[in-house]
């Protein structure tokens, strides 16, 4: 039993990049023993009702949250807000100017994904992305269709990171910023998946100072896909800068087996759970 976590505070629905829709991953989240879930699609909200929903009819809770695209010091992070009110005016707004900017780089992507041979960038992207928030996934995910490589992640690799023709340099709005409308919403913000970002030991330090400077209280300590070394590291890091930690999977696809949901370790011992106090468990 306590070898696997019955929490999972990092999930996408077809809102933005995932492939289930709300309902069909909160049944996958219960089936597979999870308690506790958080729906934290990037930068909309517009799926977290419906799985609040889904949530009462499987008996389990439902954390509404969101993931946010910010900037930093010329660094993109991303910012999970978890119990946040949905309609706080403050954070809608903010949410709403990110889809702009995501719309817009998306136009700039297919022109120059367009020059790489892709065929009708645009149109099979937001096809892909359903009326969804357009992710790099989407474009990644047509991509694979027209056979420019095996999966997302090889196009990933050779056309949307930073340098590949397809990568289009975004100014999110400040990571300060993001933060400031989560509290508005009566959330908490939780730096996510902190080493995905590749920053040396003393950049860490300095990201975090100022997360706990804007008002961020959390950290993602148990990632999916993250080995013990991973956890060991965020967890000196957690109390290093006295914030609680979060557990989430960061799931979007059942293919991608190792962010599956309900194979997360624990929180380990001496870290105050980001739930403390807003749900029993
Ligand atoms: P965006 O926010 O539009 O820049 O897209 C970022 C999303 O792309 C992330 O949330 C991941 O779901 C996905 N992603 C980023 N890097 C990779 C990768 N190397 N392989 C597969 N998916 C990735
Ligand atoms: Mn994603
Ligand atoms: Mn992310
Ligand atoms: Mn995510």
């Amino acid at each position: 039993m306590a070898s696997v976590s019955e929490i999972d505070l990092h999930t996408h629905s077809r809102a933005s990049d995932g492939v289930l829709d709300a309902a069909e991953l909160v049944a996958r989240a219960a089936a597979r023993g999870v308690r506790v879930l958080a729906l934290t699609d990037h930068d909309t909200t517009a799926a977290v009702a419906d799985a609040a929903a889904a949530a009462r009819e499987h008996g389990i809770d439902l954390v509404p949250g969101v993931e946010i695209s910010t900037s930093w010091m010329g660094h993109s992070l991303h910012v999970v807000g978890l119990f946040i009110d949905p309609d706080c005016g403050i954070l809608r707004t903010g949410l709403s100017d990110i889809r702009g900017l995501r719309g817009v780089r998306a136009e700039t992507m297919a022109r120059r994904l367009a020059r790489v041979g892709l065929s009708d960038p645009l149109g099979t992207a937001r096809a892909a992305a359903a009326g969804g928030v357009p992710t790099r996934t989407h474009f990644a995910r047509a991509m694979v269709a027209q056979d420019f490589g095996a999966d997302v992640a090889a196009i990933f690799r050779k056309y949307l990171r930073p340098g590949k023709p397809g990568y289009v340099r975004t100014e999110w709005p400040a990571l300060e910023a993001a933060v400031g409308w989560i509290r508005a919403a009566g959330g908490r913000a939780v730096l996510a998946h902190p080493f995905a970002y590749r920053l040396s030991g003393a950049w860490m330090r300095r990201l975090l100072s100022a997360f706990v400077a804007a008002g961020g209280t959390g950290i993602e300590v148990v990632c999916g896909g993250g080995g013990p070394s991973a956890v060991e590291s965020a967890t000196h890091y957690a109390k290093r800068f006295d914030l609680a930690g979060s557990v989430g999977s960061d799931f979007h696809d059942p293919a991608r087996r190792w962010n599956d949901l309900g194979r997360l370790r624990p929180l380990p011992d001496g870290i105050e759970p980001v739930w403390q106090g807003r749900i029993a468990v």
